[in-house]
């Protein structure tokens, strides 16, 4: 990993307490590194003005002898999905161009509590359907490592801006591996919560029994320090959970004695040469460290792409009614009666992807198709979670790649997109189980960064992340 301009997190919050580091200074680093990095199409639009009055706050906050917050001062960039003040609110598609958000989402108010800043909006794939960010109806953001290739999608933004070293933080939004698989094209730690653990009030929903959040960082310490100020209950989301830990940043890793199984089903074929070498390396630095490594088979995984690409479309097509050009963002305006407006809005606000997912969520949904490939899709999906339990009781987490190759070319996939939704081989049923995951850099294939993937049983979020710190200090 290169390295980076910025501390680690608890230590800039600790600076900016102790008054050493000023937060005004740290919102323009973020700043100036984000107009320098403009090549990179990372950002859609900075929220410098509220960034730097923030940052005047709390050095005054600090000036007064208050205690700032265990973020104190640390800029982040948040996805575009994230309802923020500062800056439109545009999930990447036109739909929502022009829409100033009337209230914060819960994640970035728990952050803004602890002192952090959000300092600008990153770009995605429009409403995060997509794996490359190219589906985002604005830019094409590259890949930090190799400006021909794409970073990973759909918080491809959130990646890159990380690696670009923008911020020491960004946000992103993994419905089917959304914050997983940018990372490991980018080279970043991505962190998949325990279904429910973080609330997704605010966020713009994909598909809502999928759906989390979480932090794209450089350490996996960085990322738990993020988590702790986001997760647990609250009230304007139905999903969220207790937390399990009052604390998840108090762990220590150690690899010894703890179980890992490797998924056989995502070691076979169609993973390339390189990232195989990487991960089987990666196993075998687990193992000399003391972990016990067992062959694990999940027989139905291999459906479970298709699973998602039904149930996801579904709630797709759900939570894409309420774009219809009279409450949000754009709206067509020469429109004869209400009908041809909700109908212009839509076929000229919506890019080709969301309009292809609310074409086949509508299908799968139909009377006389439901059957044959919803109900069909749910029964497979309650199957992968009986694997996935039972594959637990045997073992303390499992492994294997993120991704099956590393980053792609820009419009390698484009033109395609059955070989886009294959990108997601690896990720999809971590988000239909709603088991918590990470991808954490595992070396390098062709000069591209890796990710090796640990997932854990639901609510093992700290044993995950303590897991994920010692493989890390393996892999370094
Ligand atoms: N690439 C997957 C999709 O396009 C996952 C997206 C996501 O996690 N937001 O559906």
């Amino acid at each position: 990993m290169s390295t980076s301009q910025w501390l680690p997190i608890r230590d800039i919050a600790a600076k900016v307490n102790g008054g050493e580091l000023k937060a005004v200074d740290l919102v323009e680093r973020a700043l100036s590194t984000i107009a320098e990095k403009e090549e990179f199409a990372a950002i859609l639009a900075t929220t410098e003005v509220r960034a730097r009055a923030r940052a005047q706050e709390i050095d005054a906050r600090v000036s007064r002898g208050e205690h700032a917050g265990s973020l104190a001062g640390v800029p982040f960039i948040a996805k575009d999905n994230f309802l923020v003040f500062g800056a439109e609110t545009t999930a990447a598609s036109n739909i929502l161009k022009g829409f100033d958000a009337p209230y914060q989402s819960t994640a970035i108010e728990k952050l803004e509590a602890a002192g952090a800043i959000c300092v600008a909006k990153a770009n995605l794939d429009a409403f995060a359907h997509g794996s490359s960010t190219e589906n985002s109806d604005f830019m094409v953001t590259k890949n930090p490592h190799d400006i021909t290739r794409v970073p990973g999608g759909s918080s491809g933004g959130s990646a890159a801006a990380v690696i670009l070293d923008m911020a020491p933080f960004a946000l992103g939004t993994d419905t089917g591996g959304s914050i997983r698989l940018p990372a490991s094209f980018c080279g970043a730690v991505g962190y998949k919560p325990t279904y429910g653990l973080v609330s997704r009030s605010g966020v713009v929903a994909m598909a809502s029994s999928t759906d989390v959040i979480g932090p794209m960082t450089r350490t996996v310490d960085d990322a738990a320090v993020v988590l702790n100020v986001m997760a647990g209950r609250d009230p304007l989301d139905s999903t969220t959970i207790d937390r399990e830990d009052d604390d998840y940043t108090s762990f220590s890793g150690d690899l010894k004695g703890k179980k890992v199984g490797v998924i056989k089903e995502y070691m076979a074929e169609g993973l390339s040469t390189g990232v195989r070498e990487q991960i089987e390396s990666a196993i075998e630095k687990m193992r000399t460290a003391g972990a016990e490594i067992i062959e694990v088979s999940l027989p139905t995984l291999p459906a479970a792409l298709a699973v998602y690409y039904i149930i996801c479309p579904a709630e797709v097509s759900s939570n894409l009614s309420r774009y219809d050009g009279q409450k949000y963002g754009y709206t067509y305006d020469q429109a004869a009666d209400l009908a041809e407006s909700y109908s212009k809005t839509r076929s000229t606000g919506f890019g080709k992807e969301a309009k292809r997912r609310i074409i086949i969520g509508t299908y799968v949904l139909s009377s006389g198709y439901y059957d044959a490939y919803y109900k069909k899709a749910q029964t497979v999906r309650t199957k992968l979670i009986a694997e996935f339990a039972a594959a637990f009781e045997q073992v303390d987490f499992l492994v294997g790649p993120t991704a099956p190759t590393p980053a792609f070319k820009i419009g390698e996939h484009s033109s395609d997109p059955l070989q886009m939704y294959l990108t997601d081989i690896m990720t999809v049923a971590v988000n239909l189980v709603g088991v918590p995951a990470i991808s954490i850099p595992a070396g390098t294939s062709e000069g591209l960064p890796v990710g090796l993937q640990i997932i854990a049983a639901q609510r093992q979020d700290k044993d995950l992340l303590a897991t994920a710190k010692a493989a890390e200090g393996l892999l370094a």
